[in-house]
């Protein structure tokens, strides 16, 4: 008789239980990864993007409402090596390879060090790759996930890395380092990375209208020699929104490719208005360019529909501003005429129809009184300027050496003190920032970790791990 009757069986039964688990999906690794990435927004931009949707357009916020709600949700500490405050290049660095960096570094390590980026990870895989962003396409974010340089500022060699790596996908700004200076571009190399692309068999794309009827798989489209305008200003003829162009890279890399096997895609789409909002202390241009960024994710759910392999991703670097809405004081002492943020301080700030930044450089470096008042009431109705600040902007005085930006900077605080929208700061912060997942796979990132582990556990849903 058989003492150990179960034993043959065992094997046959962690199959059975194997396949069971497979085919309820536990362990289908997604095909598609798409992270919809918003730099310098944490908890408090999500916050205020949700209510600002909700009490101005009484419409639900993706970001919140669907990815953060129905999917998983986790905090991520930020620090880059050797500081608590990173910069957009550190933290993009550890979350597009898993591994610390310094300040400015792109994917490189303190000690010269180049892991492996997310971009590089997908291409090994198989995957066809897209980056997306409002900003130069060779900008910090974009580039960390996808090659290497020991400073964000060395755009040319970035460039050059990307003809090399072959994203099927580029959409953004930044044709200066794509152009040698004789056809009005940057490059010191005489060299036209545009028709380099062209000559491997890409589409380059100059327009949104370009962009809405193109067919190609491979696509190159720069929109601006810079970046792209804020959401506030954005003139539609000339610059697409992020959604457009998240809509258009989709479409591209569900194309048929050829002859290459179908094993699916990883998109990057940033939206960095919402950092340059952020840095000038702009409450109006922020709330537009988070509307703007959650199109994008309302994109990139309503192809998660159709093609449920696909796993989305909100994510983001840091917070910018150190952005605090709250009930403040508009007097000195007393209790007199207490300033609470509701519907109406929301309202009040969306009647602003202009970017601070394109009104600074309107004011130019020596603003008259008059101009400035007409530029106000212009712009601004509703809010009057305080005799401080309308002098601090006259005279060009900073209102406190952490502040880097003049004018944009009194200007907002004008809309602070009869709003509540303060800001503590013209940089970033150590808030953590949130990720939001859903789809196959979400579940690994839920929980508190450090940025570092978002992009180990990147790898290996791309590693197939
Ligand atoms: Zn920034």
């Amino acid at each position: 008789m058989n003492p150990f009757p179960l034993r043959p069986l065992l094997p046959r039964l962690f199959w059975l239980l194997a396949l069971a688990l497979c085919c309820a999906g536990a362990f289908a690794a997604p095909k598609n990864i798409i992270i919809l990435f918003a730099d310098g927004a944490a908890p408090t931009q999500w916050e205020l993007g949700r209510y600002a949707s909700r009490v101005l357009r009484n419409q639900p916020f993706a970001v919140t409402d669907r990815v953060f709600r129905d999917g998983t949700l986790g905090l991520l500490s930020t620090h880059p090596a050797g500081v608590f405050i990173t910069d957009s290049a550190a933290s993009a660095s550890a979350l597009g390879t898993g591994v610390k960096v310094q300040n400015g570094a792109v994917s490189v390590t303190p000690d010269g060090g180049r892991p492996r980026t997310v971009m590089e990870a997908a291409k090994q895989a198989g995957k066809r790759i897209g980056l997306v962003t409002t900003a130069q396409i060779y900008d910090a974010s974009p580039a960390a996930f996808s090659v290497h340089a020991n400073s964000r500022g060395e755009a040319q060699a970035i460039v050059d890395q990307y003809l090399a790596l072959e994203p099927d996908v580029l959409l953004g700004g930044g044709r200066d380092f794509f152009l040698p200076q004789a056809a009005g571009g940057k490059r010191n190399d005489g060299k036209d990375i545009l028709a380099a692309f062209a000559a491997k068999g890409y589409t380059i794309l100059r327009d949104p209208q370009q962009l809405r009827e193109s067919k190609a798989a491979k696509l190159v489209g720069l929109f601006s020699d810079k970046y792209l305008g804020l959401e506030i200003d954005r003139n539609p003829a000339q610059e697409p929104t992020v959604a457009d162009m998240t809509r258009a890279a989709l479409q591209a890399l569900t194309r048929d490719a050829g002859s290459r096997t179908d094993k699916g895609f990883v998109l990057f789409a940033e939206n960095e208005n919402t950092d340059e909002a952020g840095h000038k202390n702009d409450i109006a241009a922020l709330i537009r360019a988070l509307w703007a960024f959650d199109d994008a994710v309302a994109v990139a759910l309503e192809f998660q529909a159709s093609n449920p392999d696909t796993l989305v991703i909100v994510a983001a670097d840091h917070e910018t501003g150190g952005l605090s809405a709250t009930s403040a004081r508009n007097e000195f002492g007393g209790n007199t005429y207490p300033v609470i943020v509701g519907p109406k301080e929301f309202e009040k700030v969306m009647r602003i129809d202009a970017s601070l930044d394109s009104v600074a450089a309107r004011l130019g470096a020596r603003p008259s009184p008059e101009l400035l008042d007409a530029l106000v009431a212009r712009h601004f109705p509703g809010f009057t300027l305080d005799a401080d600040l309308r002098e601090a902007i006259l005279k060009q005085q900073p209102l406190e050496r952490n502040f880097s930006t003049s004018a944009q900077i009194v200007l907002s605080r004008m809309i602070s003190r009869q709003t509540g929208f303060y800001w503590g700061t013209s940089g970033h912060t150590a808030e953590p920032v949130a990720v939001g997942a859903i789809g196959p796979d979400a579940h690994v990132f839920r929980g508190y970790a450090d940025n570092t582990e978002f992009g180990k556990r990147l790898l290996q849903l791309i590693d197939g791990r």
